[in-house]
């Protein structure tokens, strides 16, 4: 799989915005967007207006970057959200929110979706007691999620769970901190999703 090897932060100051792709550091003054909000490069000092297409495509590489996800897994996504009965753009929303990796992050046994990722793709996390180390891999209602047995006293793990105490977890999901595992209560909808997304821009901008 491709991999982004520059600064993350780069990406949130491309896109304007925290992205949260750094674990702890996004929370505190040391956030490069806290510290100095203009897009990446030498000599760009302001945000040009953007609008159209340039708005649409910007919503849409947002959204592929706070998921860490890449535009071929993205594009397969939307298209699977299109011929969904819902309304597209929440459904997609409710695709990228119910993937193992974000669901690790949102019950903060992971300080970032790329952490979770690698708890995942290390064979740390288990869906129902069974070992999934696949990070796509989408969660269903009623799913128990823990970590493995070989995990519990992963310093970074111990850690992120508790730098993440006090951040909440989604409604739709159940954390029960002391024996680090969690519940998916039921389907997220639009609107536990409160990072600000406008999900239209991106179903306009595939629907060209
Ligand atoms: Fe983005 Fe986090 Fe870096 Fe801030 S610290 S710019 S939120 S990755």
């Amino acid at each position: 799989m491709a991999r982004y090897h520059q600064s993350v932060c780069r990406l949130c100051r491309r896109e304007g915005v925290k992205l949260f792709l750094k674990g702890d550091r996004c929370f505190k003054d040391k956030c490069a967007i806290e510290k100095r909000n203009t897009p990446p490069g030498q000599h760009i000092r302001r945000r040009g207006k953007v609008q159209g297409y340039g708005l649409q495509l910007r919503e849409k590489q947002k959204v592929k970057r706070l998921y860490g996800i890449l535009e071929k897994q993205f594009r397969g996504y939307f298209h699977k959200a299109s011929l969904s009965r819902g309304v597209t753009g929440e459904v997609l929303l409710s695709i990228l929110e119910k993937r193992l990796d974000n669901v690790v992050f949102r019950l903060g046994l992971a300080s970032s979706r790329n952490q979770a990722r690698q708890l995942v793709t290390h064979g740390h996390i288990q869906v129902n007691g069974r070992r999934v180390d696949v990070a796509n891999f989408q969660v269903r209602e009623g799913d128990e999620i823990t970590v493995a047995q070989s995990a519990r006293e992963n310093p970074f793990l111990l850690s992120a769970v508790e730098s993440s105490k006090g951040r909440g977890v989604p409604e739709w999901l159940e954390l029960d901190g002391a024996n680090l595992k969690g519940r998916v209560l039921r389907e997220p909808a639009r609107a536990d999703i409160t990072y600000p997304i406008e999900e239209q821009l991106i179903v306009e901008l595939y629907s060209k």
